[in-house]
């Protein structure tokens, strides 16, 4: 059987913490498979394991047993190198708090990932202008976060997500802090780049967003209960 489409396979991973004197079962068994161009709503209440498991999937957190095989490479077996250059070159991150830099601009803050690189100036600055246009914000290109509402600073930190064309897109509740209107912004937006990018995206959240996935997985207390 071809395996060749499978971007992330998670085998039997656990995850447990301590707090207290009590042990946390934040992933139990978890098993999961998501396809190169899918678009994937992990739904499920606070405390579920989410953030636990988008932090085990790309290597920023390991699981305490199990497997996790991204895009052909097994994760648990790489170097600290190797698995921040994979995060660098492969994944692009959204946050609910959108992690920009206050004290840098929007193209500032987009061209940002692009600095440690040996790519010229003009070439930097071509991609940030790109990347705001592709997210609509290439109008507040030179505002500081503070000048801009929450729709456009998430907007900016997906552009900023963008800009090295990663093959996935992981992103923790991304409008949690968002009013319904500028919710539907984003989701269309991601929507958008899944489509025209040809970008894996997963989206995890408390909310019911299942409209959008090509697949809906629901968690409860680090399970996987339902995948649809
Ligand atoms: P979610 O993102 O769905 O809200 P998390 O993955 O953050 O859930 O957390 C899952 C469970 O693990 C929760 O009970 C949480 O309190 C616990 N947890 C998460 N991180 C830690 C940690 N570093 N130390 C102890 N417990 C943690
Ligand atoms: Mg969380």
């Amino acid at each position: 059987m071809s395996e060749k489409n499978i971007m992330i396979d998670a085998i039997d991973v656990n995850k447990e913490y301590r707090r207290a004197g009590a042990i946390i079962r934040a992933l139990a068994d978890v098993n999961l498979k998501i396809k190169s161009g899918e678009f994937v709503i992990i739904q499920g209440p606070t405390g579920c394991g989410k953030s636990t498991l988008l932090n085990v999937l790309s290597g920023l957190d390991l699981p305490d047993s199990g497997r996790i095989i991204f895009d052909g490479e097994n994760i648990a077996r790489a170097t600290e190198d190797r698995l921040s250059r994979l995060r660098r070159q492969k994944i692009g991150f959204v946050f609910q708090d959108f992690n920009l830099v206050n004290t840098l601009t929007a193209i500032e803050n987009v061209e940002a990932v692009l600095w440690p690189t040996v790519l010229r100036q003009k070439e930097i600055e071509n991609r940030g202008i790109t990347a705001l246009r592709d997210v609509n914000l290439l109008a507040r290109k030179d505002h500081y976060p503070v000048q801009m509402s929450g729709g456009e600073q998430q907007r900016c930190a997906i552009a900023r997500a963008i800009i090295h064309r990663p093959r996935v897109i992981l992103a923790d509740e991304p409008s949690g802090d968002l009013d319904p209107t500028s919710e539907k912004e984003i989701m269309d937006l991601l929507t958008k780049i899944n489509k025209e990018m040809e970008t894996t995206v997963i989206v995890v959240t408390h909310r019911d967003l299942s409209k959008y996935g090509t697949k809906t997985i629901r968690m409860d207390n680090g399970r996987i209960t339902k995948i649809q």
